[in-house]
């Protein structure tokens, strides 16, 4: 049995509870779902602003409803919010952000508000209550200006947008918390992670369902630049696997880290739009037209990969699939999901939703 498994049977057998904040977005709806299906108890905390209700309706029809998962809508801006979700609770997996570089150009004062102060809160909160260990996403944007490729833990470059930059705050944040209190931490930089219900704003992965939902309409994809430049797409259920198996990892050595979590393997985009057009055609029939070539986007980096051998070693990562076995995972969702119209849709939580969870809303509403 390899290390994944070992963490899952133990769990099944020790359930713990989790806090799983940024739980209604894309990767914390799928730690909820695998979490509830494991039989763990769940505390979510989302603000809704890019999380929305149908993640969790999804996380929890595949997972169990019960009353292991107690949700609360509030912030991580608001220290009072973080104390209250951290009571009890064993593991924190802290996903809360705001997870787009453009968002992060457009208003830096958002972004550090969510991603730093919000993570200064939940680090606080959490060493007060005593959790065992905090368990955050850090990402591959701290790599920013550096050209070495593969990608290693300890050589980064300097940050390329304020969301690089938030995201280095908190390593170092974590860092200190480690050294200073005692909170064991453990910083997870993601490359690009794609699934089902992921968010269309996030960089690159974003890719996927767009070309998807683009390939289905019949209308031609656009490919920035030569189409050369590569990035390190993984499946959403590895994601999932790092978080399990640094919250569970014995050796405490492993505490106070960070590791690149990824698949391993550099994609480019033509590769990338062949293996998707190719299982488009296959589902639909269809004979799509040529992609449309458009310039490069401005400051983007050629080459991401990640070495993920500091994960493997450490933590026994193995990634799961192959970059078309993910695809070929996620897209039934893709096509019967109208990805784009969604995204931008204007969360309603409406009257009293979901009326099967406990919800705890701020005080001040
Ligand atoms: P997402 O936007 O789908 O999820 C983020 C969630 O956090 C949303 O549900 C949002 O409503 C919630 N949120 C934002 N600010 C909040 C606040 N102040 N208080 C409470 N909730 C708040 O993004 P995601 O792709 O699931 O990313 C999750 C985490 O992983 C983020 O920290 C992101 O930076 C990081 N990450 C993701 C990727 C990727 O490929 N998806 C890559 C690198 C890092």
């Amino acid at each position: 049995m390899d290390r994944y498994q070992a963490a899952l049977a133990k769990l099944r057998q020790n359930p713990r509870t989790w806090l799983v904040t940024g739980v209604a977005g894309f990767i914390g709806s799928h730690l909820l779902e695998r979490l509830l299906a494991l039989g763990q108890a769940v505390v979510g905390l989302d603000n809704f602003s890019t999380g929305h209700p149908k993640n969790l309706d999804e996380a929890m029809e595949r997972g169990a409803i019960d009353a292991r998962f107690r949700l609360i809508y509030g912030d991580t801006r608001e220290l009072s919010i973080c104390q209250e979700a951290c009571n009890g609770v064993n593991v924190v997996l802290h996903h809360a952000a705001i997870a787009s570089v453009p968002g992060s150009i457009a208003d830096p004062l958002a972004c550090n508000a969510s991603n730093v102060d919000g993570f200064a809160n939940l680090l606080v909160a959490a060493r007060d209550a005593k959790v065992e260990r905090f368990i955050y996403a850090s990402s591959s944007a701290v790599y920013g200006d550096d050209s070495a490729s593969p990608k290693r833990e300890e050589r980064i470059g300097v940050p390329l947008s304020p969301y690089a930059a938030t995201k280095l705050v908190n390593e170092i944040y974590a860092g200190v918390f480690q050294r200073v209190y005692g909170l064991q931490t453990i910083g997870l930089r993601y490359f690009n992670a794609f699934g089902r219900r992921q968010n269309l704003q996030g960089a690159y992965a974003a890719v996927i369902p767009r070309w998807v939902s683009c390939l289905a309409a019949n209308k031609p994809c656009t490919i920035m630049g030569d189409g050369e430049t590569t990035r390190d797409f993984f499946h959403v259920d590895d994601v999932v696997q790092a978080n399990v198996l640094a919250a569970t990892a014995e050796d405490d050595s492993a505490a106070g880290e960070v590791y690149n979590v990824a698949g391993g393997q550099r994609t480019s985009l033509n590769e990338l739009y062949a293996i998707i057009r190719a299982q488009v055609i296959q589902k639909l029939q269809l004979n799509p037209p040529d992609p449309v070539y458009v310039d490069f986007r401005p400051g983007d980096i050629r080459h991401s990969v990640a070495d993920v051998s500091k994960v493997r070693r450490d933590l026994g990562y193995l990634p799961s699939c192959t970059l078309a076995e993910g695809i070929a995972e996620a897209i039934d969702w893709y096509l019967a999901n109208d990805t784009p119209t969604r995204a931008q849709r204007k969360v309603d939580l409406g009257a009293g939703y979901p009326p099967a969870l406990s919800i705890v809303f701020p005080r001040d509403g």
